[in-house]
């Protein structure tokens, strides 16, 4: 069984103790439609471990799996053109602290992070 924090949202969404609308599952991966997107496919892929950012792991398999995830979903969904971004502590915008990847598509994106 995967690591899991009682107290955290994304933890809670995975257990379905919180619903969500749910893009992709497998062993490893978990993935969701963002509650407030910010573009037209906003899509959050986490690991089913938990760890609180980026920073907190040096659990190299975890980056290689929510990766993977998104590409996974990328696909699923027919998208040539989508943005991968992580937000890391609360200062650079993380707000759940459960490492995550955002999924972004559907609208045009300036560079680097418009
Ligand atoms: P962060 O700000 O930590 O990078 O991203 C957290 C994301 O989680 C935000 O984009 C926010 O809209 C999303 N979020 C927060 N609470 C919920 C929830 O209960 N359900 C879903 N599906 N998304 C959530
Ligand atoms: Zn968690």
């Amino acid at each position: 069984m995967p690591s899991s924090d009682p107290n955290c949202l994304f933890c809670k969404i995975i257990k379905g103790d919180i619903p969500s609308t749910v893009v992709y599952e497998d062993a490893k991966v978990f993935a969701f439609n963002d509650i407030h997107p910010d573009a037209p496919t906003h899509v959050l892929i986490i690991s089913k471990t938990h760890t609180a950012s980026h920073l907190e792991t040096d659990d190299v398999q975890l980056y290689a799996d929510i990766m993977q995830g998104a590409k996974i979903v990328a696909k699923q969904l027919g998208l040539s053109d989508y943005r991968l971004v992580m937000n890391n502590g609360a200062g650079a915008g993380q707000s759940v602290f459960h490492m995550h990847l955002h999924l972004l598509a559907g609208h045009p994106f300036t560079s680097p992070a418009g």
